[in-house]
């Protein structure tokens, strides 16, 4: 496509030519005219002086009478020089007496008619002949007419000057202008306002005709509209709208120019990994609202405890990454982080509730911890959830332990999933006993691992991580499926028709369909519901309390009933026991250990009673002797589980147990 500039450039290019054109045209024309007439001119001179020879004389004796008549010709025009007659080469009169001879041939021209101009130019004398008669015979004279050839040429150079004046300075000038009005008011304006379009760089001039000002400002404000909603485009792409800090993908952004910079540099830095502790009870309790204000309340005072340049992000719901690069000492960032999380552990009124939270910390080093952004996020994660694990409310850094721990999970993870494909799981049962008679009032079913090379691993070693891998769901399906089947089988087949318990991990009550899935196990399964039994830890009411409460009140609804396992091991808040549809606390085993001392005793009797008066049963963990025993009926504790009967057993021991009849354990036994 043409741009003004060329455009106007071929327009003055096409004008000048054919102006030219019809400039030469008309020069040349008007030369021919001049030529014409000086040609005219010439020729009336000589015709008339040949006419009046060759009319007048009466002989050629009498041709020295017509030397004035050349003489007043010669005179009278400005073009002629000279003049000259002869009789073939013999001059016979002449207007100069320095003429001796007559000019050659070549330099004479003969005809006077349809002369060009450049003939005339170079032409210096113009020869015609004078008719008369010799003693009655006619004869010819040759009259030689000089022209002053300076003169002419002056002449048609003044008028060649005169033309190039008017008509080929003037009209370059003007076209000149023309040129610069067009640049100066249109191109240079039209093309700093398209170089506006692109860059937004340089604001161009305003335009100094009125329409196209018109055009430029609506312009200018257009492209200025779109240039601010790009930027805002490209801001609210990069920031997360609730807390307005950096999102992820401009964590991502700013954190790989770092590791650019830090490598090119040889130094480090540190990523700061930041969970809040138990954000979801504030959501599920208070509601989504106050959480986001919480949110935006620690984004704020995060945002505070860093400098201008520290990166900080939001990069999950309760999930903040900062990126610390200027800090001279490992003092001094751990000073940072430690004031993060005294500012976050603060108490927050939020909407006139008080609310505390506490936040966990991990922090990776680049380059040590990862050199890439995945790595080090991972190593900051990592070292996140080894603070939570050591209780919340800390921070930690990542370690070369916590990365051979984090191999190991995963190398447990690959070999938990064959376990499961190779049904390498095996449900034992230990029974629970009744303290006086020592009935069997039910069994708990505890899970073990068959490890076809490392023999049997305790739930302790892999339940955790199965809790973290996500696995635990699909374990904890098929234990419950498998417990079910055997409370029947063994209803069926007449061997025992007792509760049998089952240990629920709280991730599966976090999994969406937990509650269908329940359910359906109970219903198609056929299982007398009061013989099942679940035990569930506190912390099912520490995440997600309210859908977890739920979950609860579905699996009383359904009449199954529910025991507090490990109890006096957690909050033990008794806000929990009355808001819980619980069926029974089991002392933990820690407690029963110190029943022989004064401050185990108080809690094992204080748990006791609490359990009588809010009509709980009460379950001893742990039970190792008769002593413990003999205490448990003391305080009225009246079932127990522990080695001192049966440590838990495999299937088919477990049946052979329940086939002693009258089978008793400890001093009953003899
Ligand atoms: P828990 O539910 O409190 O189970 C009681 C634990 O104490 C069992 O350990 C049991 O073997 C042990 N125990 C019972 N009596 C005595 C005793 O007299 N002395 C001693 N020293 N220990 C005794 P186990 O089987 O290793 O299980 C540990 C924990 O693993 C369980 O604690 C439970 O939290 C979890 N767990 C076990 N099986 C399952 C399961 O099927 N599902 C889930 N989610 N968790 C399970
Ligand atoms: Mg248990
Ligand atoms: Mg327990």
């Amino acid at each position: 496509m043409l741009s003004i500039h060329h455009f106007v450039i071929t327009a003055i290019v096409a004008i000048i030519t054919l102006f030219y054109s019809v400039f030469f045209y008309h020069f040349l024309k008007d030369q021919q005219q001049k030529t014409d007439l000086i040609m005219e001119s010439i020729r009336h001179d000589t015709s008339e002086t040949a006419y009046i020879i060759s009319t007048e004389m009466q002989g050629i004796e009498s041709i020295r009478s017509f030397k004035s008549l050349l003489n007043r010709k010669v005179a009278s025009s400005p073009l002629i020089t000279n003049m000259v007659v002869s009789l073939g080469n013999k001059i016979l009169i002449k207007t100069d007496a320095a003429i001796t001879t007559i000019p050659p041939g070549k330099r004479t021209l003969s005809t006077l008619n349809n002369i060009p101009t450049s003939k005339l130019l170079e032409q210096r004398v113009f020869e015609s002949d004078i008719d008369f008669f010799m003693q009655d015979k006619p004869a010819k004279l040759r009259l030689f007419t000089y022209v002053d050839h300076k003169y002419i040429s002056n002449y048609f150079s003044q008028n060649q000057m005169n033309y190039l004046l008017f008509f080929g300075l003037f009209p370059m000038l003007g076209l000149g202008l023309l040129w610069l009005i067009l640049r100066n008011y249109i191109t240079t304006p039209l093309e700093s306002l398209r170089l506006f379009a692109y860059s937004q760089e340089k604001r161009p001039k305003p335009f100094k005709l009125k329409e196209l000002e018109y055009v430029r400002s609506s312009m200018e404000e257009t492209f200025q509209r779109l240039e601010h909603e790009k930027k805002e485009l490209y801001r609210l792409a990069r920031t997360d709208s609730l807390s307005g800090l950096a999102n992820r993908s401009q964590l991502n952004e700013r954190l790989s120019w770092l590791i650019s910079e830090a490598s090119r540099e040889n130094s480090e830095f540190a990523i700061v990994f930041i969970d809040l502790d138990n954000f979801k009870v504030v959501n599920d309790s208070l509601g989504h609202d106050i959480g986001d204000e919480l949110l935006k309340n620690v984004a704020d005072l995060i945002h505070h405890v860093l400098r201008e340049y520290d990166i900080i992000a939001r990069v999950g719901g309760d999930e903040f990454v900062i990126v610390l690069s200027h800090y001279k000492t490992n003092f001094e960032l751990t000073h940072i982080i430690q004031r993060i999380i005294d500012r976050i552990s603060e108490l927050h009124i939020i909407e006139s509730h008080p609310i505390r939270v506490s936040a966990s910390i991990g922090v990776a080093f680049y380059p040590q911890d990862g050199t890439d952004i995945t790595g080090l996020m991972k190593s900051a994660d990592i070292a996140m959830y080894e603070a939570k694990k050591l209780g919340k409310n800390q921070f930690k850094f990542f370690t070369k332990a916590l990365h051979q721990q984090v191999l190991k999970e995963i190398e447990l993870e690959h070999s938990m999933r064959k376990a499961i494909k190779n049904n390498e799981f095996e449900l034992f049962y230990q029974p629970k006993m009744s303290t006086d008679g020592h009935q069997v009032v039910g069994a708990e079913a505890l899970i073990r691992w068959i490890h076809p090379q490392k023999g049997i691993i305790p739930p302790n070693d892999f339940i955790p991580a199965a809790e973290k891998n996500g696995l635990m769901v699909e374990l904890g399906e098929w234990i419950l499926q498998t417990v079910v089947q055997q409370q029947i089988e063994w209803k069926t087949s007449g061997l025992a028709d007792i509760q049998l318990s089952v240990n629920l991990s709280v991730v599966q009550f976090l999994d969406d369909h937990f509650d269908d899935k329940f359910e359906r196990i109970i219903i198609q399964s056929g299982i007398d519901p009061q013989k099942l039994d679940i035990e569930m830890t506190e912390s099912v009411f520490l995440e997600n309390s309210l859908k977890n409460l739920s979950s609860l009140n579905n699996i009383r609804d359904l009449g199954v009933s529910i025991s507090l396992d490990d109890f006096g091991t957690g909050y033990s808040s008794l806000a929990y026991l009355k808001a819980l549809p619980i069926d029974t606390l089991k002392i933990d085993k820690s407690f029963m250990d110190d029943f022989n001392n004064e401050t185990g005793s108080i809690f094992i009797e204080t748990i006791v009673k609490l359990a009588h008066t809010l009509k709980l049963h009460v379950v001893a963990e742990g039970i190792e002797t008769q002593d413990q025993i003999n205490y448990l009926v003391k305080i009225g504790c009246n079932t127990y589980q522990g080695y001192y009967c049966s440590p838990p057993l495999p299937v088919d021991q477990f049946e052979a147990f329940l086939r002693l009849t009258d089978y008793g354990c400890g001093e009953d036994r003899e």
